[in-house]
Parts: C-alpha cells; sequence; structure tokens
C-alpha cells in the first residue's frame, strides 16, 4: 500500500516542479485513504492540500466517543491535536486550534469515518521536484502518523474519553444554564487567568483558584463529573466591582470566552456562558450602516437622523451604541461590557453633568439607564464591569465585589448606598427597539478579480472579496480558522440567494442557522479546501456589520 504512490514520487523526482500535477486525485494506502485534492503551482504558492480518509472498520473508535455532535466533534479536537503534534514539521501544517474545542473542518469524524484535511508544502530543490524527499513525507511520516493518531489501539484510552467526557460537562453545563435562570456559570475551582495578553493557556502554578461566594453558590449535575458548585450569575443586570487589578477583567474575558468549550487542563473547562452571550466595546473608527442608535443616541450636533445613523468614522459612543444594537439584532441574549474597553460618556452620566450640561444640549443616554429596561422589556441581560461609577447600584440586581481575585456578593450592600440620594435623575425608562434593516444583495461581494476571496490575517481582519474587515474589536473571535469561516459563511449567503428578496439581518442570519443545523463543515466547506472553523451567528453578523462596502436598502 501506498506503493503506486511512491513509484509516482520516483519517477517524478528531478523532474519540473509543475508536474506534481500528476499527483492530484486518491492514493490508497494500508488502512487508509490519501486525496491530495490541490497540488500547489510552485515552490512558493499556498501550500497543496490533502485529506487522510480512515473508515470505521479501521479507525475502530468506539461509537460512544461520536455517538452525538458534540462527542465527535470533541473526539475529532482531540484527533487532530495528536495528529498535529505527530506531524509537527516544516513540511505539514495541521490546523489544530488552541485552547478552545471547536467544529473545524480540519478533522471531522463523519459516517464513513475519520477525515483529517491538512496543508503540505510540497518539497523541490529550487524548481525541480524532490521526488525522494516527497516520498518519505508522503509515504512514511505521514503513514506513520496516521496510524499512530486516527485509531482507537493507538490512542491512550483513558485521555480520549477523558477529553470527550469534558467537552460535554461543558456542554451540558452551558444548556442549563437557561433552565437555572443563570447567565453564566464559573465552577470552584477554575483558573482564570492567562499566561499574557497574546498567550491563552492558563498561568503558571494557576493563580489563585475561583472559589463562589456562598450567597451565589449554585450546585449543578454534570454527566461526566457529577456535582459541581460555583458561582451562577443570575439573568438581570450584574454588576462586578472591585480596585483596580483586582481580578474583574479576568473574570469577565472568561464569561466572554465561555461560549466556547476548553481542552481540559485550560482551567476554565466549566466557566461557561450562554451561547448567545456577546461581548460589546467602543470601537472608534468603525463603519455604520443605517443603524437605528436613537435609544442611545438623540439629536446629534450634525443634524443627522439617529434612527437611521451612518457614518465612516463612529465615535467611540456612538461605535459602541451601535454594537449593542446590532448585537441585538443579532439575536443576543447577554451582553457583557468591560470598563476598560467602553465609552465613558456612553456608560454613565452623573448629576453634576446632568446639571451642567442640559439634556438638550447632550445627545447620549446613557446606558446606566438602558440596561434595566433591556432587561425588563427584553429579556437581555447584562454583566458590566464598573470600577468607577457607583450609579450604577441603583440599577443592578446583583453586585459582585472582587476582592484580591475573590468574588463577594456584595449586593446588600450597595443597595443600602443606593438610597442616599445623588441627584440624579433616569434620562430614560424604556428601550425602544431598532427597525429591522434590509440588505442590499449587491453589497455584499465575495470575489475579486472575478474568483471569490476569503482569507484571514489572524484572528485580526478577514479578507472578503475586494474588502478588509476589521474585526480587532470582535473580541469573541478567538481562532484564525473561525475568520475563513465567517467568510465562507457569508460567500454561502450570498450563493444561496440568501440575501435575495428584500431581506433582514435577523432573517439572514436565520436561514444561515437554518443551512449549518445539519453537517455545518459540509455545507461551508463545499467550494472551499482552506481550513476554517464554523462561527457563531454572532460574529458573522459582526463581520458583515463591519464590511465597509455593506449598504443596507431600507428599515422595516
Ligand atoms: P482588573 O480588571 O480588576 O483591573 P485584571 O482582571 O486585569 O484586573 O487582573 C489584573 C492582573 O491579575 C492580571 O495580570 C491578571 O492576569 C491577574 N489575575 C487575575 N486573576 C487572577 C487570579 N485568580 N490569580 C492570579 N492572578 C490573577
Ligand atoms: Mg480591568
Amino acid at each position: 500500500a501506498g506503493a503506486a504512490l511512491a513509484a509516482e514520487l520516483r519517477r517524478l523526482d528531478g523532474g519540473r516542479y509543475g508536474q506534481y500535477r500528476s499527483l492530484a486525485g486518491t492514493w490508497r494506502f494500508d488502512g487508509f485513504t490519501l486525496r491530495v485534492a490541490r497540488v500547489q503551482a510552485d515552490p512558493f504558492a499556498p501550500p497543496s492540500r490533502l485529506v487522510v480518509h480512515v473508515p470505521h472498520e479501521v479507525a475502530d473508535f468506539p461509537a460512544g466517543l461520536w455517538s452525538t455532535p458534540v462527542r465527535a466533534r470533541a473526539l475529532a479536537g482531540y484527533l487532530v491535536r495528536r495528529a498535529a503534534g505527530e506531524l509537527r514539521d516544516r513540511a505539514f501544517r495541521v490546523d489544530a486550534g488552541g485552547q478552545q474545542v471547536l467544529e473545524r473542518s480540519a478533522c471531522r469524524i463523519d459516517a464513513s469515518g475519520v477525515v483529517l484535511r491538512l496543508a503540505m508544502e510540497l518539497p523541490g530543490r529550487g524548481r525541480t521536484i524532490d521526488g525522494r524527499a516527497a516520498e518519505r513525507l508522503l509515504c512514511d511520516r505521514l503513514p506513520a502518523a496516521v496510524a499512530a493518531t486516527l485509531r482507537w489501539s493507538a490512542v491512550d484510552h483513558d485521555e480520549v474519553r477523558a477529553f470527550v467526557d469534558s467537552v460535554e460537562d461543558t456542554d451540558a453545563l452551558r444548556r442549563t444554564l437557561s433552565e437555572l435562570r443563570l447567565v453564566a456559570f464559573v465552577a470552584d475551582g477554575s483558573v482564570l487567568p492567562r499566561r499574557s495578553g497574546v498567550d491563552d493557556r492558563p498561568l503558571p502554578g494557576g493563580g489563585v483558584p475561583f472559589r463562589s461566594p456562598e450567597s451565589l453558590r449554585v450546585e449543578v449535575e454534570l454527566p461526566h463529573r457529577g456535582r459541581v458548585t460555583g458561582m451562577g450569575i443570575p439573568e438581570g443586570v450584574t454588576l462586578i466591582v472591585g480596585g483596580g487589578f483586582h481580578g474583574k477583567s479576568t473574570l469577565l474575558r472568561a464569561l466572554e470566552r465561555g461560549v466556547y468549550d476548553h481542552v481540559p487542563g485550560d482551567g476554565r473547562e466549566l466557566a461557561v456562558a450562554r451561547a448567545d452571550t456577546v461581548k460589546i466595546r467602543a470601537e472608534d473608527g468603525r463603519r455604520v450602516e443605517r443603524v437605528d442608535v436613537s435609544a442611545f443616541v438623540a439629536h446629534l450636533p450634525t443634524g443627522a437622523d439617529t434612527t437611521d445613523f451612518s457614518t465612516d468614522n463612529a465615535s467611540g459612543s456612538t461605535s459602541q451604541a451601535a454594537s449593542i444594537v446590532e448585537a441585538l439584532e443579532a439575536g443576543a441574549g447577554t451582553l457583557l461590557v468591560d470598563e476598560d474597553t467602553a465609552a465613558t460618556n456612553l456608560m454613565i452620566r452623573d448629576a453634576r453633568m446632568q446639571a451642567l450640561v442640559a439634556k438638550d444640549k447632550e445627545p447620549l443616554t446613557p446606558f446606566v439607564d438602558l440596561v434595566r429596561p433591556l432587561h425588563r422589556q427584553h429579556g437581555v441581560s447584562t454583566v458590566l464591569v464598573v470600577g468607577g461609577s457607583g450609579d450604577y447600584f441603583d440599577v443592578a440586581d446583583r453586585v459582585v465585589m472582587m476582592d484580591a481575585y475573590r468574588p463577594v456578593e456584595v449586593t446588600e450592600r450597595a443597595r443600602a448606598l443606593a438610597e442616599r440620594p445623588t441627584g440624579r435623575h433616569a434620562e430614560a425608562t424604556t428601550f425602544p427597539l431598532a427597525r429591522d434593516r434590509v440588505v442590499d444583495p449587491r453589497s455584499v461581494r465575495p470575489e475579486a478579480n472575478g474568483r471569490t476571496k476569503i482569507r484571514h490575517r489572524g484572528a485580526d481582519a478577514l479578507v472578503f472579496g475586494d474588502s478588509d474587515v476589521d474585526l480587532r474589536a470582535v473580541e469573541q473571535v478567538v481562532d484564525p480558522s473561525q475568520v475563513v469561516g465567517i467568510g465562507l459563511a457569508l460567500a454561502h449567503c450570498v450563493r444561496a440567494g440568501h440575501l435575495d428578496g428584500a431581506v433582514t439581518v435577523h432573517e439572514l442570519l436565520d436561514r444561515l442557522a437554518a443551512d449549518l443545523a445539519g453537517d455545518a463543515v459540509a455545507v461551508l466547506g463545499e467550494r472551499s479546501l482552506d481550513d476554517f472553523v464554523v462561527p457563531r451567528r454572532h460574529e458573522v453578523a459582526a463581520a458583515l456589520n463591519r464590511l465597509r462596502a455593506l449598504r443596507v436598502l431600507q428599515l422595516v
């Protein structure tokens, strides 16, 4: 087995690089097939793409390990990490991902078996084929790695079971949040701090382990770990207060990442937020296309209509207002806001400022007056980090103080303080919902020079056709392959005609969700060999909203 490919590579040795083209197709090996799906034209072109398929009869993983979509994703997540470890070599590239276990194209378990997709640089000496090196890589290294990872008999049974069970527990925990009327949960013993701002692995030693305050302690029963306790954050408005450097942002960041499942050992395996949780921040300079921001912004000095507001260069406050309205439009059920990245003038306006600057001179209605109506009228909860303004005590259902990395509930004390008059008056009592936006299908174009172009620049930007979409402020994009997935999702919507016929953004996202409800990787990967991760609707919407070419036809 593999002999045919070896013979072909020997025949090609020393030939022109372009002759590698003859490798395209499927090659049989002992226990798997290798499909050479794309051959690079020259040594400097993007790498060639390979697809390894191991049928279930050979891989032989117990069906229980991949019997549900969650378990199949977890098993694939385990295998892709193992395969990437085995193929740690300059020639191969396996998109294993980081601390999150995401649904990715690089590895999946389907009805037929285990599928591993990877990239490889076909070796050359200048523009000549190095057939011997290619043979070593494709006929020795790769089969050895496949045999060592993609088979039940080769992997550590306890380790793989623990991995799959852990992810299933995380998922189960997240699913129980709504019946417990919680928006988030952080288990006792969780490790939230990370190594650094650019290293998502846990702080070595773990720092101060998480311990819930008794008053917010909740016990839940998980399928594998059994009973666990932790802090439940109830629906409504929750404040996280505390001194600088006491761990407020670290907690909020864990909630923000809590929409994803984390690998065992990460420390955040049981730190979860509801799946429809969206982090909000200010992002001055972003474009805004016809968003009704009138809940937050009235009568701008320019005279612009804030029920139908567009700008190529939003201010901090208007960008944050637009992002909140857009998040609600996409279906967010919980918002997360950190003072570190919020626009202060959109968050608060105290009594003295109210007295000095009359309402008719101040276009902004601060979030402090809207956060409660948002929950009472629309059922949307908010978790806010606020270390600098006690005005939020008036509107908070719960106040949690971080004290040297330990949460303490201080709701009663905050309530008592809220009894003291500040002279501040509320500037709003309702949260008017924005009108729906109908997208102009001609404005969403994945093509550049007649060809679909979807690339990522790390997790920072999406190249979509001729456009560069800045995603730096979309903080729940955690993996470059998610960026590609977002691009593929938008391209899929265009191709499927989901934008045609006066479709609102919300309907568009619903149509996408319906298409991705089954085998999402198959749907998004239909026309692409690139590595990608299946994105959430919230990040797809965030990218669409940041597409500078986006045009809205009408508001309905
Ligand atoms: P805040 O937002 O309250 O100012 P941060 O969340 O930014 O504080 O945390 C300040 C520092 O403390 C960061 O370097 C963070 O990594 C670290 N840190 C956070 N939580 C813990 C913890 N539980 N144990 C040890 N260090 C922590
Ligand atoms: Mg902070």
